[in-house]
């Protein structure tokens, strides 16, 4: 039985040096729009949708998002560029275990592997790239879909059985793994099974305290990992 398997990037896949994104966004809106953006006016990153945050600093500075919308094509390509210079693979962390879980999932022809990220598009994939992990990861959905997290699963799914040419993927042999509390919200929002792991902005036991499925410290026992998500799947 196929089953498809969407792992979050920022604190399950890697993790970004931190603080670089946070001034990226905050200086590009305060120069597209003229305005100075405080600490104050941007959110905690963790687990939102890139979307999300630009309409929560627009807001913020007295900007509509509307505004905000018709520029996105400028706002996604200037923060592409920007990120583009500070991907490198000194900023960018893998986090343990999480090679070889994924080759070991690549390789087993009943999994499909897919993305479901706060990133925009470009930018999931141009961290991905800098350690040669976005060729395992075809389709996904991402932060530019939508700016609540929350339909984020269903696009993963229509997309995955887009790519496989079939209806295959369904809530029910899909797992979603991730870090904060908005990737468990998504999952159980569409009946989707969730593994947290806690590489992220949160400890193993502010994890424990929610309603995942399965919390992990990391992904390094890959043996381990593949028995939890195996059982996940199946339940
Ligand atoms: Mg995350």
């Amino acid at each position: 039985m196929k089953k498809l398997i969407l792992f979050d990037i920022d604190g399950t896949i890697l993790n970004f040096k931190h603080g670089i994104a946070k001034s990226l966004f905050a200086d590009l809106i305060s120069e597209l729009f003229g305005k100075e953006v405080p600490d104050s006016a941007i959110p905690d990153f963790w687990g939102m949708t890139d979307l999300q945050i630009l309409r929560i600093i627009s807001q913020n500075i007295g900007v509509s998002y509307d505004e905000t919308l018709k520029i996105l094509p400028t706002i996604w390509s200037r923060i592409y560029i920007s990120f583009e210079e500070h991907t490198t693979i000194e900023n960018v962390k893998i986090l343990p275990g999480v090679v070889e879980l994924i080759n070991d999932l690549h390789d087993n022809p009943d999994i499909q592997l897919g993305l479901i990220t706060g990133n925009f598009f470009e930018n999931a994939y141009l961290k991905l790239r800098a350690h040669n992990l976005d060729k395992f990861f075809p389709i996904g959905a991402f932060g530019s879909d939508s700016d609540d997290r929350n339909m984020l699963p269903p696009i993963a799914i229509k997309r995955a059985n887009e790519f496989v040419g079939s209806q295959i993927f369904t809530s029910n042999n899909t797992l979603i793994i991730g870090d904060t509390p908005r990737d468990i919200d998504c999952a159980k929002a569409h009946n989707i099974a969730v593994l947290c792991v806690a590489t992220g902005s949160m400890t193993f036991d502010e994890l424990s305290l929610l309603n995942a499925d399965f919390v992990l410290n990391d992904l390094s026992d890959t043996t381990n990992t593949l028995e939890i998500i195996n059982r996940l799947i199946e339940n």
